[in-house]
């Protein structure tokens, strides 16, 4: 099945056969609208992790195909940014309608190089799509503002301009999601782009390429390039990309922050995060419970916006074991068996990692109340499979509190008040989500209030705004000035020109130079 698939990108350009690979396919760049393969040696295996077999060879793009891929994106930009912003409107009406089409498509080749489920993949592409659907209403977004009479005479106005080449680079856990919330932004304003998308899951991009080809986006608007640390460091180096947009782990993000800050240019990072759902007594059980699982083991694990920690206060505490009882029911399998609930984590080295943080908690003092290590997965027995996994009586200053889990693991805290459960959350250095759960809205209001958390839900346990917001993770889950999509992504993507004029019906001829500021 995954053999036919991929024939079908290999029919659609995405991939191709490499002859001296036997029938590993090879990723391609794409540069200046084409599908190209790259003449390096030094190429990443990508598995499918639910079986570990590798599915395609990723190449690390050379210094000439980096540097081809950043002039075509230069060059398209002459042109591009001078269209009528119209006509770069029309450009993602087609582009929403094709990709709206081919979500099937891209969610099978988000499970098999990602891992997760059938239709948490189509999750992923939609809410990139809703994005790209934003983006439609460019002609609002981009307006600019006027003053008219600042002075006799004298007019002023303002323009929201592009920036020029911008680049983003992406993390594997949202393959599709997380560059449509970077590219579509940046060229519907009239700028340029090369992505460098993670070089574990790289095939939604690539789909998602050959689609904006179909939505007749000029070639070289848009050009790919792949690799890991080397591709990062040329993009945060090269003197003609003027922005990057990142998104993944605390490690490159603020790597990416400095090395591009220091070369003069706009960064946007998104980072890691530990999410805080706090369980009121007064709260709906059933729903709370419900929604503690999903956003816990959803996608296993492996979101930004995971709600990894369960703080209990006071007499909730006594549902952990309906708690387990939910988590344990559910169904770990690969992604495209039907009715799994969550798949495989991305790697062996991951399996490991996350495994490893188990013990370490158990070792410091935690309870392992519920174990998914040593989880068998019939059929798939070599894929990187972990259970459910709860960790209750965890305190802040064990390793498996302080790290970033990224696996579907909920570890448990219990406090007896609302106030310590805001201290303890306020204390945490990550800041990207939070939720409440409780039926009193007073309860409710102090939380949103006193929280120092970006996104923060109440009763819902994954507040991500859509994109007519901005994502708005703060503290240690962020690095920059403007955020991604909605008003803060338009800022980001442009640059302010300010014109101020006079014209005056008959002229005025000054009999000597004003030196002095006006009075
Ligand atoms: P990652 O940092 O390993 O990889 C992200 C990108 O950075 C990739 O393209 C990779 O090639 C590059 N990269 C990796 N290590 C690098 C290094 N040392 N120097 C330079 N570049 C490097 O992240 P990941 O494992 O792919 O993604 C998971 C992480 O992303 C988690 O920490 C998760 O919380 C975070 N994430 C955050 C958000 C958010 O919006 N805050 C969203 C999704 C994921």
């Amino acid at each position: 099945k995954d053999g036919l698939m991929l024939m079908n990108r290999v029919r659609n350009g995405v991939v191709a056969w490499n002859r001296s690979m036997s029938v590993v396919p090879t990723t391609k760049l794409f540069i200046n609208g084409k599908f190209v393969d790259s003449k390096t040696e030094d190429w990443i295996d990508v598995h499918n992790p639910a079986t570990n077999e590798v599915v395609t060879r990723v190449p690390k793009a050379t210094e000439a195909e980096m540097l081809q891929a950043v002039a075509s994106a230069k060059e398209a930009f002459k042109k591009w940014s001078q269209l009528s912003i119209l006509s770069r409107q029309q450009v993602m009406f087609r582009y929403q309608d094709i990709i709206r089409k081919n979500m099937k498509e891209l969610a099978k080749s988000i499970t098999t190089e990602q891992g997760k489920t059938l239709i948490d993949a189509e999750g992923d592409v939609l809410r990139g799509l809703q994005v790209v659907e934003h983006c439609c209403s460019v002609t609002s977004l981009q307006l600019g503002e006027t003053l008219p009479n600042i002075s006799k005479d004298l007019d002023t106005y303002s323009y929201r301009l592009p920036l020029g080449v911008t680049a983003g680079i992406t993390p594997f856990n949202f393959p599709a999601m997380i560059p449509l919330w970077m590219f579509p932004v940046a060229i519907v304003l009239g700028n340029t782009s090369v992505i460098k998308p993670s070089e574990r899951d790289p095939g939604a991009c690539m789909m998602l390429m050959e689609l904006l080809n179909e939505a007749g986006c000029p070639p070289g608007v848009v050009n790919v390039i792949h690799g890991a640390r080397e591709a990062v460091s040329f993009i945060c180096d090269n003197p003609d990309i003027k922005a990057i947009s990142f998104v993944g782990s605390d490690q490159a993000g603020k790597y990416i922050y400095e090395r591009g800050s220091l070369n003069g240019k706009r960064v946007q990072s998104n980072m890691g995060a530990k999410n805080h759902g706090v369980v009121m007594p007064d709260a709906n059980k059933e729903n709370t419970l419900n929604q503690l699982v999903g956003a816990a083991f959803g996608a296993a694990g492996q979101r930004c916006m995971a709600l990894s920690t369960a703080v209990f206060v006071g007499e909730a505490q006594q549902w952990l074991p309906d708690l387990v009882l939910r988590a344990k029911a559910l169904k770990v399998n690969a992604g495209h068996v039907p009715g799994t609930d969550f798949g495989p984590v991305i790697s062996a080295h991951a399996k490991n990692r996350i495994c490893d943080l188990i013990q370490s908690g158990i070792d410091e003092g935690a309870k392992c109340v519920l174990d998914g290590r040593g989880l068998r997965v019939p059929g798939f027995e070599k894929g990187n499979f972990i259970g459910p996994t709860i960790l209750t009586d965890v305190k802040t200053n064990m390793k498996c509190y302080k790290e970033e889990i990224f696996g579907p693991v909920l570890i448990t805290l219990h406090v007896d008040t609302l106030d310590e459960a805001v201290e303890l959350i306020n204390e945490n250095p990550y800041g990207n989500g939070t939720a409440i759960f409780t039926t009193n809205g007073a309860t409710a209001r102090k939380f949103t209030n006193t929280i120092d958390v970006g996104q923060v839900g109440v009763n819902v346990p994954i507040p991500v705004p859509l994109p007519m917001f901005s994502f708005t993770g703060t503290r240690g889950s962020f690095m920059g000035d403007a955020h991604f999509y909605g008003k803060q992504g338009v800022n980001f993507y442009t640059q302010v020109k300010t014109v101020t004029q006079m014209w005056r019906e008959s002229d005025v001829t000054h009999s000597k130079a004003a030196v002095s500021m006006p009075v």
